[in-house]
């Protein structure tokens, strides 16, 4: 019979790697407790109705790349595209925006887009996810962009670019939305036949397409910023001032967009030189008018999602560091049958006290047992001598030397020694 394999752009976080992943998840902990957000876990899949009203019908998510499917019981369900309207579903279910309240969460998780997979794009991807509901002013804008480049100081990588601009909002943003169609009209023989497609149905986002016609005529297109209402404008200004006191640089691209529609305001992404074609680590933004697409009251939010996959490729790029690496502290090894039991409950004895401690399951012999023993920094070794005297021999195995330890005082020898 033929052997299954993963399906295409999936693949298995193998133990070679999954230590690297508990770093970064770690370090992010500690990041988002350090700025006073705290963790969520949510489903991994919603009705599809969370994601057509919230991510908006015609965003590439929502057109092509979810991946829906009807229950048992008739239900059209999706797997989660991105994480942001699963938040706010939550916040509003679970009242913990209500009175003016706010709610600064995050969380991280499997994501799921049909996609075509290449470097850094899988179908089932992971997002370090955090959002902050319930205040609209600018202040929450400059914390979260601050939060994710505190993460990936911390995480130790270099080369990257912060970029940020403004969409709108739902007053300026239409007059804006037709003077792109005006524009892009004028010029739809030079546009890729995906963007005239959106000229009718998202014209904003023919800005961010990558195809080099696009882009030439997107160089010329009408600039946001003429069209931003005051609150807009004075928003934009607020984070960036912000921004500049907390000492960052950043650049203005009025091209960013992002894919989604719930966005507001500020838009913003992190860019790794060491990344090619797929080059954002992070993107977020405002999104103001989400909680009320999906039938919530008004809550104003703003957040980001950091691709974790990708993370984890640049830093192995860059050569950065994920802490220890995790191994074993001390093996015990019998060295005839009979010393087997006592090297298995003395491995249980060093694993209740919090040291990792291997031993031989397999009915391997004693070299072989040394061998692996190699990689640990004590043996402990059991023969007939120890069995009769109830002493264990602990070996360091860094310098070689050897001491006869009763056996109920080996875990507090070696609590001292590791
Ligand atoms: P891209 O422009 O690369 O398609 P995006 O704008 O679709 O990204 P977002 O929805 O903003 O991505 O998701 C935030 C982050 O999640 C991205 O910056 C990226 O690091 C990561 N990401 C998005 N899609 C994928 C994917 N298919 N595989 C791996 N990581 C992904
Ligand atoms: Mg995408």
């Amino acid at each position: 019979m033929p052997s299954i394999n993963a399906p295409r752009g999936t693949r298995d976080i193998l133990p070679g790697e999954s230590w690297k992943w508990s770093y970064i998840i770690n370090t992010a902990s500690k990041v988002m407790k350090d700025f006073g957000f705290r963790e969520i876990h949510l489903p991994v899949f919603e009705h599809t109705e969370l994601f057509s009203r919230g991510v908006g019908e015609t965003t590439d998510i929502v057109e092509k790349e979810m991946y829906t499917f009807n229950d048992r019981a008739g239900r059209s369900i999706t797997l989660r595209p991105e994480a942001t309207a699963g938040v706010m579903r939550a916040a509003i279910e679970n009242n913990l925006c209500v009175q003016g309240a706010n709610a600064k969460l995050w969380s991280w998780g499997p994501m799921f887009r049909h996609e075509r997979p290449q470097k850094g794009r899988y179908r089932q991807f992971y997002q370090i996810d955090s959002e902050c509901l319930g205040i609209a002013g600018p202040g929450a804008d400059v914390e979260i962009i601050s939060l994710s480049i505190e993460l990936f100081r911390r995480l130790g990588l270099r080369n990257l670019e912060v970029v940020i601009n403004s969409v709108g909002c739902e007053k300026c943003r239409p007059v804006y939305r037709q003077k792109l169609v005006e524009y892009f009209t004028a010029h739809e023989s030079e546009l890729c036949e995906t963007c005239k497609g959106r000229l009718s149905r998202n014209p904003l986002r023919i800005l961010d397409c990558k195809n080099e016609s696009c882009g030439r005529v997107s160089d010329d297109a009408p600039d946001i910023f003429d069209s931003l209402c005051d609150e807009c404008r004075g928003h934009f200004a607020q984070v960036r001032e912000g921004l500049e006191q907390l000492g960052f640089t950043y650049t203005i691209n009025k091209r960013l967009v992002r894919g989604l529609d719930y966005y507001t305001k500020t838009a913003y992404e992190i860019l790794s030189g060491d990344l090619g074609a797929q080059n954002a680590v992070a993107g977020g933004g405002r999104y103001d008018n989400l909680s009320q697409a999906i039938g919530g009251g008004k809550i104003p939010g703003v957040g980001f999602a950091c691709g974790l996959d990708r993370v984890a490729l640049v830093m192995e790029e860059q050569g950065c560091t994920f802490g220890e690496a995790p191994g074993i502290s001390v093996y015990c090894a019998a060295l005839d049958d009979e010393s087997r039991g006592m090297i298995q409950s003395l491995t249980y004895e060093l694993r209740k006290a919090g040291i990792s401690a291997e031993c031989d399951t397999a009915g391997k012999s004693f070299k072989s047992q040394m061998k692996i023993a190699g990689a640990c920094k004590f043996a402990c070794i059991v023969g007939a001598d120890e069995r009769m005297n109830n002493t264990v021999a602990v070996k360091n195995l860094s310098d070689g030397t050897q001491v006869s330890v009763p056996v109920n005082e080996a875990v507090k020898y070696l609590e001292g020694k590791i």
